[in-house]
Formats: C-alpha cells, structure tokens, sequence
C-alpha cells in the first residue's frame, strides 16, 4: 500500500524512503518535496482543509520543488492567500503555452491530471474545467476550439490568447528575488537593516545583498547570476559606487526594472543618465519615509510578492 502525501492526502507515486530525519515525499499533485518527521507529524495530527491543500499544493508546486517543507513553512501553508480567478487563469494559459508551445497545436491534456490542480492552485477539477471553458474559452476568448471528425472538441489558445501571453511574460515573473545593489559601509548599515530590508520584505519578496557572502565590490559570475535570477533590482547611490551603477545598468539590460533610490542631499551627484529615473530620496536620518515610499513602489511597480522571511 502506498502511503499518503501529508499535505493533499493523494497517494504517493512511491514508498516515502526516509533516511534519518528526512522524509523525501514524491506527490502527483504537489511533486517532490523533503518534510521531517515533525513537520509529518504536525500536519496529520492537524491536517490542512481544501482550501489550504489547493493553495499550500500550488505553492510547493510552484516554489519548492525539491527543496524543504520547514516547521515554519507550515503556517505559511495554513496562511497561503488565495490567487484571484484571474490569477490562477494565468497559471493554466501560461502552463499551457509551456506545454503545447506551437501556436495552432491541439491542447491535449488529461482533465484528472493532479499536477494541473496543483499548477492552477485549485480546489478540484470542476475549479479546473471553470478556468478552462467558463474563463479563458467563454469569457476572454483565450482559447477556441475546432471538431475533428469524430466530432470531439479540439482546443487551442486563440490569437489574442497568445498576444496576451506575451504581454504575461515579464522577465523571471515567478522569482522572490529582490537583488539589493548597495555600497557595503558601516554607515549604510542602518539604511539596510532599518529600511531597504523591512520594505521588500513587507512588500513580498527576497532582499538580496550579494556582501552576504564576501564578495568586496567585485562584480563576478556569482553576482551577474543572481541578477540574472531576479525579480527585479534596487540601486542605492550613497556614495556613488562604480559597482552600483553597473549592477543597475546590466539589469536594465536584461529588461529587469530597476528602482533608483538615493539621499536627497546626494542627488546632485548622481551621473547625468540617470536623471530621467524617477528616483526615491529621503532627508538624512529619515529612514522610515524611505521604508514606506519603497513598499509602495515595489507594490505600485512590480505587484506584492508572496514571500515570507523564515522566522527560525
Ligand atoms: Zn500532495
């Protein structure tokens, strides 16, 4: 008998093979991912109800494949917001697009197809069928179909279902990533800790600072492949660092937006190029402003993320 997933009860593709405390979990639904025997343990004693099974499935499916479920995952699974209809639309034209990716090819796909469930963060496969024919066939026309000589409805994403996917396609549209470019100072300390850190992480993403592993200004493959991995990146200009205005410009090269922020009382020495930026300042010392103005650009700009900042 196989035994079942501790997050959406389906039965595993294979035996769980434990070795010491890890519990590497092969799932139809939700993929491959590793919990430990407490995190087991706490999600059978209290186990997660449908709602959480659809969004906690699609966020495993979505950002932890391979990796660790931790205690403190957990909470986040129980708490996971639940993507808008549109949203999860998105999810299954963007997967489809993925799938079937010559325009005019038939999309033949199976309805109980778990994985589907799992890449539509949905309830079941009448959510499913909703997305599919109610949403993107009947109300966006995102989809059309043809008969074949049997008679059986063949689909496939429409003209403007495909110019709408192009305009879906942002660059590294699911990365948390928020690459922090910074002169690493003492005096900008408080800068990182007290503001550019709190506001990407209140607006939902992953504040990185490449120092984090000693790297003294050097731009290297490391960091060229961080940004290339990014959501999008923040310039600091205290001080006018050489390495901050590289960073940022091989960003916009790659089409990553870039938000510009710099002390007031610095702006005059920013390189006349980068004027035209529509860039955030604050008065010395006002740390608070800059936290709250760069939450509000990260959300008005790039949308909320849903990343959480691991407590433990
Ligand atoms: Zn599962």
């Amino acid at each position: 008998m196989n035994e079942e997933c501790p997050i959406c009860w389906s039965s595993l593709n294979s035996p769980i093979r434990a070795s010491g405390d890890k519990h590497p979990i092969d799932c139809p639904r939700c993929g491959e991912f590793v919990v430990s025997g407490v995190v087991s343990s706490e999600l059978y004693h209290k186990p997660l109800n449908g709602l959480q099974i659809a969004n906690a499935s699609g966020w495993i499916r979505q950002y932890r494949q391979r990796g660790k479920i931790l205690l403190n995952d957990v909470e986040t699974l129980r708490n996971q917001r639940t993507p808008t209809v549109a949203e999860k639309a998105n999810k299954l034209l963007l997967y489809l697009s993925k799938e079937f990716p010559i325009p005019g090819q038939s999309l033949n796909f199976n309805w109980n197809e778990s994985p589907l469930l799992a890449v539509t963060w949905s309830q079941n496969v009448e959510e499913l069928s909703y997305l599919f024919k109610d949403y993107l066939y009947g109300e966006k026309v995102f989809l059309i179909y043809e008969l074949d000589e049997q008679g059986i409805q063949k689909f496939k994403i429409s003209p403007v279902g495909w110019a709408y996917i192009d305009s879906l396609k942002q660059i590294n549209p699911e990365s948390r990533i928020a690459f922090v470019a910074m002169w690493f100072d003492e005096k900008v300390k408080p800068l990182w800790s007290e503001a550019i850190k709190p506001s990407i992480e209140a607006a939902g993403y992953e504040p990185l600072r490449i120092d984090m592993h000693q790297h003294n200004n050097r731009i290297d493959d490391e960091i060229i492949a961080m940004i290339r991995r990014s959501r999008f990146l923040v310039a600091e200009f205290t001080d006018q660092r050489g390495g901050v205005y590289f960073k940022a410009g091989f960003a916009r090269s790659l089409g990553l937006e870039v938000i510009w922020i710099c002390p007031r009382n610095e702006l005059k020495n920013v390189h006349f190029d980068t004027r035209q930026y529509n860039f955030i300042t604050w008065e010395d010392g006002n740390l608070e402003d800059l936290r709250k103005a760069l939450q509000y650009r990260i959300e008005a700009t790039i949308g909320r993320g849903n990343y959480k900042p691991q407590t433990a």
